[in-house]
C-alpha cells in the first residue's frame, strides 16, 4: 500500500517530465511520437529503450522493464519507492514532508543511509569548501594556486570548487553546528576514524565536487596543497559514489557528448574543467583509475566513440590492452591520443589552445590500429617474416582474449575481422580461420539476463484474468462492465491479483486514469515493469468489448464449476444426459 497520498503523487510525477529525467541517463532520439535509446538495465546493442512522452511511460522491448518516472529512478539508482519519491520531489523543488508516515517496507538495516540523505549532506559540504575558498585569509593561498593554474572565477563556481581547511576537524564542528548527525558524516566518507579520534577525511586540500550526471553531489576529489605524497584523494566508496563507474563532469558534459557522439576522456580534474573554459565540453574524467567496462556502459548511452587521451606518452601497450578489451566487450569505439610537447591537457590547452586541442583528438588512433602499430614496430623491427608472424599472432591473440570476453555476435564478428585485415593487409578468409580457431568454440552469445519474470499462470482462468486486465490498461472506460462482475478475489494469481488490485483502486476512482496513474500505485518496479506489457498487449490485441465479455464468462464458468459440489461419475441423472 503506497503511503503517500495520490495526490501528490501525482503532483511530483507531473512535474518530473519522464522525457527530462530518462534524458539525463540515456541519449534519446525520437522516433515518431515516441523516444528510443539504449536500455540502461540490461546490456544493449540496439536501441530498445522506448520512452512514450505522452503516456509518461518507459519500456524496454528486449528485457521487459518498464513503468513510470518513479519506478525508472527506483531501478535507476536502487532506492525503495518513497526514497524515489522523495528524490524526484527534490529535482522539482516540492517541498515533502520530511518521512512518509508509513516507514518504508524494504527492510532497511540501521547502517544504511538513505542515498538521498547522503546527496544532501555531500551538498551541504560542497557549499562549506566553497565557503572556505572564498573565505578571505583561509582560502588565500588555494586561490593564489588555482590562478596559476589559469582556471577562471566562473570555472570555480560553475564546477564548486572549494577548500578543505587545513586545521582538521574543522568540516567536523561546522556539521555539528549545522546538526548533521556524524553518522551521516561518516557514512559520507566526509570524516574518518571514531570517538574521541573522528577527525575531518580531507585535510588542506582543494576540493573537487564530483556529482553525477544529474547534479547531485555523489563525492569529492581532494588534492594536496602541502605537497603530500598522495597527490589526489578520492571519497571512500558509499552508496552513492563508486569510482569505477563515475566520471567527473559527466553533468556537463553529456549534452555535448550526445550531440558529437563522442565522449573525450582526461584523466585529471584540473584538464576536464579546463576543455569545457575552452569550449570543448565533451570531455569527462576518470577519477584516477582507468577506463573501465562500467565507464564504457555509461558513455555507450550517449556516444558512440570514446577518445582516450593520456599525458605524453603514457599510453603504452598495457592501456592499449585493456582499451582493446573494453572496446570487444563493451561495443563501443575506442581511439587513443597522446598530448604532445610532455604536458597534461590544462597545460596543454593553456600553451596551444582549443584548435590545437581539439586537432590532437580528431587524429586519435582507433586501438585496434594502435595496438597493431605498437606490436609491429616492436616485434617486427627486423622485417623479418618470423618477426612479422610473431606480431600476427600476438595481435590475435589479444584480440581472441578481449573477443571471448564480450560474446560477439556473427555480424559483429564479422565487421571485427574486415577490420582487422585491413589494418594488417592480410586476407580477410585467413583472418577468420586465425582468429576462430584461437577464440576456439566461442560462448553463443548470452540472451539478455532478464530477471525471472513473476509467474503469470497459464490456464482458462488465468489466461480470463490477463485479457481483463490487459482491456482494462488498455480501454479503462470499460471497467464499468468489471466492476459488478468480479471482485478482486477472482484474481487468484498473485501477481496478476497485485495488478487488478492496483488497477481497480486507480480506474475506480477516475475512470479517466492513465497507465502511468496506474503504475504509481504500485510500489515494486517489476509490477509496474508487468502493467507496461500488459497494456503495450491489451493496446495491440485491440477488440476489447469482445475479449472483455469472453473473459468475464470464462471466469465466470470457472467460478461455477468450483462451486458445484463435486460429483461422483454417474450418480447424478442430469449428467448423464449431456
Ligand atoms: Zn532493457
Amino acid at each position: 500500500m503506497p503511503s503517500f497520498d495520490a495526490g501528490l503523487i501525482s503532483r511530483i510525477q507531473q512535474a518530473n517530465d519522464i522525457v527530462d529525467v530518462v534524458g539525463e541517463h540515456v541519449a534519446l532520439k525520437r522516433k515518431g511520437r515516441e523516444m528510443l535509446g539504449l536500455c540502461p538495465f540490461h546490456d544493449d546493442h540496439r536501441p530498445s529503450f522506448n520512452v512514450n512522452p505522452g503516456k509518461q511511460i518507459f519500456k524496454c522491448f528486449a528485457c521487459g522493464a518498464g513503468g513510470n518516472v518513479i519506478q525508472f529512478i527506483q531501478m535507476r539508482e536502487n532506492l525503495s519507492f518513497p526514497q524515489a519519491l522523495q528524490r524526484l520531489a527534490e529535482r522539482a523543488g516540492i517541498k515533502i514532508d520530511t518521512r512518509p508516515k508509513t516507514q518504508d517496507l524494504r527492510p532497511q538495516t540501521q547502517d544504511e543511509a538513505d542515498p538521498n540523505e547522503l546527496a544532501r549532506v555531500n551538498n551541504w559540504a560542497a557549499k562549506y569548501f566553497m565557503a572556505n575558498l572564498a573565505h578571505p585569509e583561509k582560502g588565500k593561498d588555494a586561490r593564489e594556486y588555482i590562478a596559476k593554474r589559469g582556471l577562471t572565477d566562473e570555472s570555480v563556481k560553475k564546477w564548486r570548487i572549494g577548500l578543505a581547511d587545513g586545521s582538521g576537524g574543522d568540516l567536523l564542528t561546522s556539521a555539528r553546528r549545522a546538526k548533521i548527525p556524524e553518522k551521516l558524516l561518516a557514512a559520507a566518507g566526509l570524516v574518518v576514524g571514531s570517538g574521541l579520534s573522528l577527525n575531518d577525511k580531507f585535510v588542506n586540500r582543494l576540493m573537487f565536487t564530483i556529482t553525477d550526471v544529474t547534479g547531485r553531489v555523489i563525492g569529492f576529489g581532494g588534492r594536496t596543497l602541502t605537497g603530500e605524497s598522495a597527490k589526489y584523494i578520492n571519497s571512500p566508496t558509499t552508496i552513492l559514489f563508486d569510482k569505477s563507474n563515475a566520471l567527473f563532469g559527466l553533468e556537463h558534459a553529456r549534452h555535448q557528448i550526445a550531440s558529437s557522439e563522442t565522449a573525450v576522456i582526461v584523466e585529471g580534474y584540473t584538464d576536464c574543467i579546463m576543455a569545457h573554459q575552452f569550449g570543448t565540453a565533451n570531455v569527462v574524467a576518470t577519477l584516477g583509475t582507468s577506463f573501465t567496462a562500467g565507464h564504457a556502459r555509461i558513455l555507450r548511452r550517449y556516444a558512440k566513440k570514446v577518445v582516450l587521451l593520456f599525458d605524453s606518452d603514457v599510453a603504452g601497450i598495457e592501456a592499449a590492452n585493456r582499451a582493446l578489451g573494453v572496446a570487444l566487450g563493451s561495443r563501443i569505439d575506442i581511439a587513443l591520443a597522446n598530448v604532445p610537447e610532455g604536458k597534461d591537457p590544462c597545460d596543454f590547452l593553456l600553451a596551444q589552445g582549443k584548435e590545437a586541442f581539439e586537432r590532437v583528438i580528431e587524429n586519435a588512433t582507433d586501438v585496434f590500429e594502435f595496438k597493431w602499430t605498437r606490436l609491429s614496430n616492436d616485434l617486427g623491427r627486423e622485417q623479418t617474416l618470423a618477426g612479422k608472424k610473431q606480431a600476427i599472432d600476438e595481435y590475435l591473440d589479444a584480440i581472441a582474449t578481449a573477443a571471448g570476453a564480450g560474446n560477439l555476435s556473427p555480424v559483429e564478428k564479422g565487421l571485427i575481422i574486415n577490420r582487422l585485415s585491413r589494418i594488417m593487409a592480410i586476407d580477410a578468409k585467413d583472418v577468420n580461420a586465425e582468429l576462430t580457431r584461437r577464440m576456439g568454440r566461442s560462448k553463443t552469445a548470452s540472451a539478455y539476463t532478464n530477471t525471472a519474470a513473476p509467474e503469470l499462470g497459464e490456464g482458462l482462468s488465468a489466461n480470463a484474468q490477463r485479457e481483463i486486465i490487459e482491456v482494462l490498461l488498455a480501454e479503462p472506460k470499460l471497467f464499468k462492465y468489471v466492476k459488478d462482475e468480479v471482485t478482486l478475489q477472482n484474481f487468484d494469481i498473485p501477481v496478476l491479483q497485485k495488478i487488478a488490485e492496483a488497477v481497480f483502486r486507480t480506474i475506480g476512482v477516475n475512470p479517466e486514469a492513465t497507465v502511468q496513474e496506474i503504475c504509481a500505485a504500485v510500489e515494486e518496479p517489476q509490477i509496474a515493469g508487468l502493467i507496461i506489457n500488459l497494456e503495450d498487449d491489451g493496446v495491440k490485441k485491440g477488440n476489447f468489448k469482445q475479449r472483455l465479455d469472453d473473459a468475464l464468462a470464462a471466469l465466470k464458468y470457472e467460478q461455477q464449476r468450483i462451486n458445484r459440489p463435486t460429483l461422483k461419475p454417474c450418480q447424478n441423472p442430469r449428467g448423464l444426459g449431456i
